[in-house]
């Protein structure tokens, strides 16, 4: 295979990446929503009373997504690709490997609510995305119905106090701490 065939057939491997092109909203990457869901399944589950802690957990990782995107200020998450950056490329292809993994390890029991603590971007990423892009074709088909903009006003309201760290590289450092915090309070306490 060519260098040039290589390389294409690369970025189509990580074309996911790539058709985040006309996403305008801050979002955390899918391992830190993963580990905040096994937190509240670990912790809560064996203190409630069957069967609340199943409705509760659901409930509580559902949520828990809009807290943790309105944190996403403090981490490095272009809301366009960074196509030529190899920081960009390199922490984004280490972060789909490592949320993947820690989908796989922590599947039994956890599954149900990691899928649950990501439902706002299968909806908006995975769902309405793909129906814009290949379906409709129309970049502007169904604004309405995207959940983001809602974390987009919570945070616009209540944490625009926090460094805002979006576009600088230091931002990867700030959620490497966060995921291996969360990965201690799961192993370790
Ligand atoms: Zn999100």
């Amino acid at each position: 295979m060519t260098g040039r065939k290589k390389k294409s057939k690369l970025i189509f491997y990580f074309s996911f990446i790539f058709r985040k092109k006309t996403v305008d909203f801050i979002i955390m990457q899918m391992i830190t929503h993963f580990l905040v869901g096994i937190i509240i399944q670990k912790y809560l589950f064996p203190i409630i009373p069957f069967p609340f802690n199943i409705i509760l957990i659901l409930i509580l990782a559902f949520l828990s997504h809009i807290l943790v995107d309105c944190l996403a200020r403090l981490t490095y998450h272009t809301p366009e690709p960074q196509k030529g950056d190899k920081i960009w490329l390199s922490w984004h292809i280490i972060i789909y490997v490592t949320s993947f993994l820690v989908f796989i390890i922590f599947f039994n029991p956890y599954w149900l609510v990691m899928i649950v603590s990501i439902l706002f971007d299968i909806w908006d990423w995975y769902t309405l995305r793909m129906i814009q892009r290949h379906i409709k074709k129309d970049p502007n088909w169904g604004k309405k119905y995207f959940l983001h903009p809602i974390i987009d006003k919570v945070r616009n309201k209540f944490f625009m106090w926090l460094p805002d760290l979006t576009y600088n590289h230091k931002g990867i450092l700030v959620e490497i701490v966060i995921i291996i915090s969360l990965l201690c309070i799961i192993l370790f306490l």
